[in-house]
Protein backbone atom coordinates (compact mmCIF):
# COMPACT_ATOMS: atom_id res chain seq x y z
CA UNK A 1 0.00 0.00 0.00
CA UNK A 2 1.93 3.44 -0.91
CA UNK A 3 0.02 6.57 0.24
CA UNK A 4 0.73 9.49 -0.71
CA UNK A 5 -0.47 13.03 0.15
CA UNK A 6 0.78 16.32 0.26
CA UNK A 7 -1.40 17.89 2.94
CA UNK A 8 -2.87 14.86 4.56
CA UNK A 9 -0.69 12.60 7.22
CA UNK A 10 -0.40 8.67 7.54
CA UNK A 11 0.07 7.88 11.27
CA UNK A 12 0.57 4.39 13.15
CA UNK A 13 -0.07 3.83 16.72
CA UNK A 14 -0.37 0.27 18.07
CA UNK A 15 -0.60 -1.16 14.80
CA UNK A 16 -3.77 1.31 14.35
CA UNK A 17 -3.03 3.66 10.97
CA UNK A 18 -5.60 7.10 10.89
CA UNK A 19 -5.16 10.26 9.22
CA UNK A 20 -4.20 13.70 10.56
CA UNK A 21 -4.49 17.22 8.65
CA UNK A 22 -1.66 19.40 9.71
CA UNK A 23 -4.15 22.37 9.26
CA UNK A 24 -5.76 20.77 12.40
CA UNK A 25 -2.67 20.21 14.21
CA UNK A 26 -1.10 22.68 14.16
CA UNK A 27 -4.15 24.73 15.81
CA UNK A 28 -3.24 22.73 19.00
CA UNK A 29 -6.57 23.13 21.19
CA UNK A 30 -8.29 20.28 18.81
CA UNK A 31 -7.51 16.33 19.06
CA UNK A 32 -8.80 14.96 15.72
CA UNK A 33 -8.32 11.61 13.11
CA UNK A 34 -9.95 9.80 10.65
CA UNK A 35 -10.09 6.47 10.42
CA UNK A 36 -8.73 3.52 7.87
CA UNK A 37 -9.12 0.44 7.70
CA UNK A 38 -5.94 -0.58 9.86
CA UNK A 39 -5.60 -2.06 13.24
CA UNK A 40 -8.84 -3.40 14.14
CA UNK A 41 -10.26 -6.97 14.96
CA UNK A 42 -13.43 -7.42 11.95
CA UNK A 43 -13.12 -9.71 9.16
CA UNK A 44 -14.32 -10.35 5.67
CA UNK A 45 -15.66 -7.25 3.90
CA UNK A 46 -15.20 -4.91 7.34
CA UNK A 47 -11.61 -6.27 7.71
CA UNK A 48 -10.54 -4.56 9.79
CA UNK A 49 -10.99 -1.35 11.69
CA UNK A 50 -14.91 -1.13 10.92
CA UNK A 51 -16.64 1.41 12.87
CA UNK A 52 -20.27 1.24 11.72
CA UNK A 53 -22.73 -0.34 13.47
CA UNK A 54 -25.01 -0.52 10.40
CA UNK A 55 -23.35 -2.64 7.70
CA UNK A 56 -24.20 -5.97 9.61
CA UNK A 57 -20.77 -6.68 11.76
CA UNK A 58 -20.93 -8.43 14.86
CA UNK A 59 -21.60 -5.13 17.38
CA UNK A 60 -18.83 -6.64 19.99
CA UNK A 61 -16.18 -6.31 16.90
CA UNK A 62 -17.61 -2.42 16.39
CA UNK A 63 -17.61 -1.89 19.83
CA UNK A 64 -13.69 -3.38 20.24
CA UNK A 65 -12.99 -1.07 17.53
CA UNK A 66 -13.73 1.84 19.06
CA UNK A 67 -11.53 0.72 21.87
CA UNK A 68 -9.01 0.32 19.99
CA UNK A 69 -9.09 3.68 17.76
CA UNK A 70 -9.62 5.73 20.73
CA UNK A 71 -6.30 3.95 23.00
CA UNK A 72 -4.58 4.67 19.62
CA UNK A 73 -5.83 8.07 18.31
CA UNK A 74 -5.92 9.78 21.97
CA UNK A 75 -8.95 9.96 22.42
CA UNK A 76 -12.14 8.68 25.44
CA UNK A 77 -14.19 6.17 24.27
CA UNK A 78 -16.47 7.44 27.14
CA UNK A 79 -16.79 10.44 25.40
CA UNK A 80 -17.72 9.74 21.82
CA UNK A 81 -21.15 11.47 20.47
CA UNK A 82 -22.13 10.00 16.58
CA UNK A 83 -24.23 11.40 14.29
CA UNK A 84 -26.79 9.66 12.62
CA UNK A 85 -26.91 10.02 9.37
CA UNK A 86 -29.18 10.42 6.50
CA UNK A 87 -28.01 12.60 3.96
CA UNK A 88 -30.41 15.24 5.28
CA UNK A 89 -29.08 18.74 6.65
CA UNK A 90 -29.85 19.00 10.46
CA UNK A 91 -27.27 19.83 12.80
CA UNK A 92 -27.35 19.12 16.16
CA UNK A 93 -25.19 20.87 18.97
CA UNK A 94 -24.05 18.21 21.54
CA UNK A 95 -22.45 18.52 25.70
CA UNK A 96 -21.83 16.36 27.96
CA UNK A 97 -25.13 15.17 28.24
CA UNK A 98 -25.32 13.39 25.29
CA UNK A 99 -21.86 11.01 25.68
CA UNK A 100 -22.16 8.36 23.92
CA UNK A 101 -24.96 8.26 22.02
CA UNK A 102 -25.17 6.16 18.74
CA UNK A 103 -21.76 4.13 20.38
CA UNK A 104 -23.10 2.53 23.34
CA UNK A 105 -25.86 4.59 24.01
CA UNK A 106 -29.50 4.17 21.44
CA UNK A 107 -29.93 7.25 19.03
CA UNK A 108 -32.50 9.87 20.70
CA UNK A 109 -32.95 11.73 17.25
CA UNK A 110 -32.90 10.55 13.94
CA UNK A 111 -31.80 12.37 11.37
CA UNK A 112 -28.43 13.95 12.74
CA UNK A 113 -25.57 14.49 9.79
CA UNK A 114 -23.63 17.25 11.50
CA UNK A 115 -22.32 18.16 15.09
CA UNK A 116 -20.97 20.54 17.45
CA UNK A 117 -19.85 21.49 20.56
CA UNK A 118 -17.88 23.85 22.84
CA UNK A 119 -17.66 20.94 25.40
CA UNK A 120 -14.25 19.58 25.74
CA UNK A 121 -15.79 16.65 27.66
CA UNK A 122 -17.25 15.25 24.40
CA UNK A 123 -15.44 13.71 20.74
CA UNK A 124 -17.69 14.13 17.89
CA UNK A 125 -17.90 11.17 15.41
CA UNK A 126 -19.01 10.90 11.94
CA UNK A 127 -19.09 8.21 9.18
CA UNK A 128 -17.96 7.83 5.67
CA UNK A 129 -17.02 5.93 3.02
CA UNK A 130 -16.51 8.03 -0.09
CA UNK A 131 -18.73 11.01 1.36
CA UNK A 132 -16.94 13.92 2.22
CA UNK A 133 -16.18 14.55 5.70
CA UNK A 134 -15.88 18.44 6.68
CA UNK A 135 -14.03 19.79 9.65
CA UNK A 136 -14.45 22.61 11.32
CA UNK A 137 -12.47 24.54 14.36
CA UNK A 138 -12.76 28.19 15.64
CA UNK A 139 -9.95 28.81 17.96
CA UNK A 140 -11.32 32.46 18.80
CA UNK A 141 -14.42 30.64 20.69
CA UNK A 142 -13.04 27.21 20.97
CA UNK A 143 -15.61 25.43 19.14
CA UNK A 144 -15.77 22.66 16.92
CA UNK A 145 -18.23 20.40 14.33
CA UNK A 146 -18.00 18.14 11.98
CA UNK A 147 -20.24 17.21 8.97
CA UNK A 148 -21.19 14.77 6.54
CA UNK A 149 -21.45 15.76 3.08
CA UNK A 150 -22.41 13.34 0.90
CA UNK A 151 -23.80 14.82 -2.75
CA UNK A 152 -27.31 15.33 -1.42
CA UNK A 153 -26.06 16.41 1.69
CA UNK A 154 -23.54 19.22 -0.84
CA UNK A 155 -25.97 20.51 -2.98
CA UNK A 156 -28.58 20.87 0.20
CA UNK A 157 -25.26 22.86 1.70
CA UNK A 158 -24.80 21.17 5.10
CA UNK A 159 -21.55 23.36 5.42
CA UNK A 160 -22.98 26.11 4.98
CA UNK A 161 -26.03 24.79 7.91
CA UNK A 162 -23.09 23.95 10.28
CA UNK A 163 -21.14 27.28 9.64
CA UNK A 164 -24.75 29.10 10.36
CA UNK A 165 -24.96 26.86 13.77
CA UNK A 166 -21.71 27.97 14.53
CA UNK A 167 -22.61 31.69 14.26
CA UNK A 168 -26.04 31.88 15.59
CA UNK A 169 -25.22 28.98 18.70
CA UNK A 170 -21.53 30.39 19.32
CA UNK A 171 -21.18 33.88 17.95
CA UNK A 172 -18.68 32.02 15.85
CA UNK A 173 -17.18 34.60 12.87
CA UNK A 174 -16.70 32.47 9.89
CA UNK A 175 -13.41 34.22 8.99
CA UNK A 176 -11.95 32.67 12.56
CA UNK A 177 -12.80 29.05 10.97
CA UNK A 178 -9.93 26.97 9.83
CA UNK A 179 -11.80 23.99 7.86
CA UNK A 180 -10.68 20.88 6.38
CA UNK A 181 -12.65 19.19 3.51
CA UNK A 182 -11.25 15.60 4.13
CA UNK A 183 -10.85 12.20 2.34
CA UNK A 184 -13.10 11.66 0.26
CA UNK A 185 -14.34 10.34 -3.28
CA UNK A 186 -12.27 12.87 -5.84
CA UNK A 187 -13.03 13.99 -9.07
CA UNK A 188 -10.41 11.89 -10.41
CA UNK A 189 -13.30 8.91 -9.66
CA UNK A 190 -16.63 10.32 -8.89
CA UNK A 191 -19.02 9.78 -11.84
CA UNK A 192 -22.46 10.36 -12.14
CA UNK A 193 -25.20 10.70 -14.38
CA UNK A 194 -27.18 13.06 -15.58
CA UNK A 195 -29.53 13.79 -12.64
CA UNK A 196 -26.99 14.15 -10.05
CA UNK A 197 -25.17 16.06 -12.54
CA UNK A 198 -27.82 18.88 -12.90
CA UNK A 199 -28.40 19.43 -8.92
CA UNK A 200 -24.78 20.07 -9.11
CA UNK A 201 -25.27 22.22 -12.46
CA UNK A 202 -27.99 24.29 -10.82
CA UNK A 203 -25.50 25.38 -7.88
CA UNK A 204 -25.26 28.47 -10.61
CA UNK A 205 -23.92 30.95 -7.50
CA UNK A 206 -20.81 28.94 -7.07
CA UNK A 207 -20.11 28.48 -10.77
CA UNK A 208 -20.02 24.99 -12.12
CA UNK A 209 -18.07 24.58 -14.47
CA UNK A 210 -15.38 24.53 -11.83
CA UNK A 211 -16.49 21.46 -10.05
CA UNK A 212 -18.18 19.30 -12.72
CA UNK A 213 -17.08 18.00 -16.50
CA UNK A 214 -19.35 16.18 -18.64
CA UNK A 215 -17.49 13.29 -20.31
CA UNK A 216 -20.49 12.79 -23.02
CA UNK A 217 -23.16 9.88 -22.98
CA UNK A 218 -25.05 10.99 -19.94
CA UNK A 219 -21.84 10.87 -17.98
CA UNK A 220 -19.98 13.51 -15.98
CA UNK A 221 -17.46 14.01 -13.26
CA UNK A 222 -18.06 16.13 -10.29
CA UNK A 223 -15.79 17.44 -7.38
CA UNK A 224 -17.52 17.33 -4.20
CA UNK A 225 -14.53 18.74 -2.39
CA UNK A 226 -14.36 21.44 -4.34
CA UNK A 227 -17.92 21.89 -4.68
CA UNK A 228 -17.53 22.28 -0.81
CA UNK A 229 -14.83 24.06 -0.67
CA UNK A 230 -16.73 26.92 -2.76
CA UNK A 231 -19.79 26.81 -0.42
CA UNK A 232 -17.68 27.32 2.32
CA UNK A 233 -16.48 30.82 1.19
CA UNK A 234 -19.80 31.38 0.16
CA UNK A 235 -20.32 31.18 4.12
CA UNK A 236 -17.67 33.55 4.68
CA UNK A 237 -14.65 31.15 5.16
CA UNK A 238 -11.58 32.70 4.19
CA UNK A 239 -9.58 31.05 1.34
CA UNK A 240 -6.43 30.35 3.34
CA UNK A 241 -8.43 29.14 6.05
CA UNK A 242 -9.83 25.99 3.87
CA UNK A 243 -7.60 22.92 3.17
CA UNK A 244 -8.72 20.56 0.61
CA UNK A 245 -7.36 16.88 1.68
CA UNK A 246 -6.15 15.38 -1.43
CA UNK A 247 -6.89 12.04 -0.78
CA UNK A 248 -9.44 10.16 -2.52
CA UNK A 249 -10.78 7.08 -1.12
CA UNK A 250 -11.54 5.38 -4.58
CA UNK A 251 -8.13 5.19 -5.41
CA UNK A 252 -6.62 4.64 -1.89
CA UNK A 253 -9.21 1.49 -1.32
CA UNK A 254 -6.71 -0.69 0.39
CA UNK A 255 -6.25 1.76 2.90
CA UNK A 256 -9.99 3.19 3.15
CA UNK A 257 -13.21 1.96 2.92
CA UNK A 258 -14.89 3.28 -0.74
CA UNK A 259 -18.42 2.76 -1.07
CA UNK A 260 -17.95 2.43 -4.95
CA UNK A 261 -14.48 0.83 -5.33
CA UNK A 262 -16.27 -2.09 -3.01
CA UNK A 263 -20.18 -2.29 -4.67
CA UNK A 264 -21.19 -1.62 -1.17
CA UNK A 265 -19.54 -4.33 0.81
CA UNK A 266 -17.84 -2.75 3.49
CA UNK A 267 -17.08 -1.38 6.30
CA UNK A 268 -17.36 2.18 7.88
CA UNK A 269 -14.73 5.29 8.33
CA UNK A 270 -15.10 7.65 10.72
CA UNK A 271 -13.82 11.51 11.35
CA UNK A 272 -13.51 12.29 15.67
CA UNK A 273 -12.40 15.30 16.53
CA UNK A 274 -12.32 17.10 20.63
CA UNK A 275 -11.63 19.85 22.02
CA UNK A 276 -8.43 19.49 24.06
CA UNK A 277 -9.12 20.22 28.31
ZN1 LIG B 1 -9.81 8.63 -7.20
Amino acid sequence: MVFKSENTTLNFVDGVGFLTFPALSELGFVNHAFSTRVGGISTGEYKSMNLNFKRGDKPENVTENYRIFCQAAGFDYESLVSSCQDHNTNVRCVTAADRGIGIYREHDLLSVDALVTNDPAVTLVTHYADCTPLYFADPEKRVIALAHAGWRGTVEKIGEATVEVMQERYGCDPSDIIAVVGPSIGSCCYEVDTPVYEKFASLTELKPAYFTKNLGHGKYLVDLKQTNRRMLLEAGLLSINITISDVCTRCNHGLLYSHRASHGKRGGLVAMMSIRP
